[in-house]
């Protein structure tokens, strides 16, 4: 198992909440912050520790031992005001990884320009996810690796279930490669031409991103 690394969250909202209760299961330690008491009273029990504090104040983040942190993630986000100062602060400790959620795209300009390694916008993101998912109902998921290629999770329809890959013919019709097979028994890596579909099975394509679009309306 990978090692535990220390997370400090700061803002227990929706989104800090989920986040840092999420990095509890998976076994690391999670400093949670927020200035509202109750929700730190409600994080509590689960998480490692949790404390009530203002995180625009550099004091509060010195006294914490903050930049002893491995990463920490500002959760902060209808008060711009506040993730901005938290942001910078963060950055002048010195704490190794910074990442913060952004609400607009000038708000995760300037996180950008402060030097947060990584901006997260969940808002957009993921009505970007679910409008792809509403138009391809066959679409799970996806995974954006360049602006052209991506990673899709195709469900089987009914309409190709007992075919071979060599019957679909994926690579030479549309050039995308199925990567792996999600069976509900097993998962096959790396298919080859003979492997079959079965209803509900989970292909997962690595492609062009309009390869895979056509691939997705036309043959599944
Ligand atoms: P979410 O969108 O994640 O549901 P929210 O909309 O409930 O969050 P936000 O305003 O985005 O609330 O803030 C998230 C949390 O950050 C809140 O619980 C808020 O109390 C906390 N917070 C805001 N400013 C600070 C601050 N300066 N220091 C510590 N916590 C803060
Ligand atoms: P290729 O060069 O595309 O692998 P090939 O002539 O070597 O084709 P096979 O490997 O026998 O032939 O596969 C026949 C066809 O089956 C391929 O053209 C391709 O469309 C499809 N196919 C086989 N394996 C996959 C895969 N993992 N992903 C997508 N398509 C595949
Ligand atoms: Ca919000």
């Amino acid at each position: 198992m990978a090692s535990s690394i220390q997370y400090a969250v700061i803002g227990l909202g929706r989104f800090g909440s989920s986040l840092s209760k999420e990095l509890t299961e998976l076994g690391h330690e999670v400093l949670g912050i927020d200035r509202d008491e109750e929700k730190v009273d409600e994080m509590s029990d689960i998480l490692t520790h949790s404390v009530v504090a203002d995180a625009t104040d550099e004091e509060v983040l010195r006294s914490l031992g903050v930049r002893n942190f491995d990463c920490a993630v500002v959760a902060i986000g209808d008060n711009i005001q506040a993730s901005i100062m938290a942001a910078i602060l963060l950055k002048e400790l010195g704490v190794k990884t910074v990442v913060a959620k952004a609400l607009t795209d000038q708000h995760g300009k300037v996180l950008e320009k402060i030097g947060v390694d990584r901006i997260i916008f969940p808002e957009r993101d993921m009505g970007i996810r679910v409008a792809h998912q509403l138009v391809s109902p066959n679409l799970l998921d996806f995974i954006e690796l360049s602006k052209n290629y991506t990673i899709a999770e195709l469900v089987v329809s009914k309409r190709i279930a007992g075919l071979t890959l060599k019957e679909l013919d994926p690579r030479a019709r549309y050039g995308c490669s199925i990567v792996a097979i999600n069976k509900s028994e097993d998962m096959i890596i790396a298919p080859t031409a003979d492997d079959i579909l079965q209803e509900n099975d989970v292909m997962v394509v690595i492609g062009r991103k309009d390869q895979i679009d056509d691939f997705e309306s036309e043959a599944i």
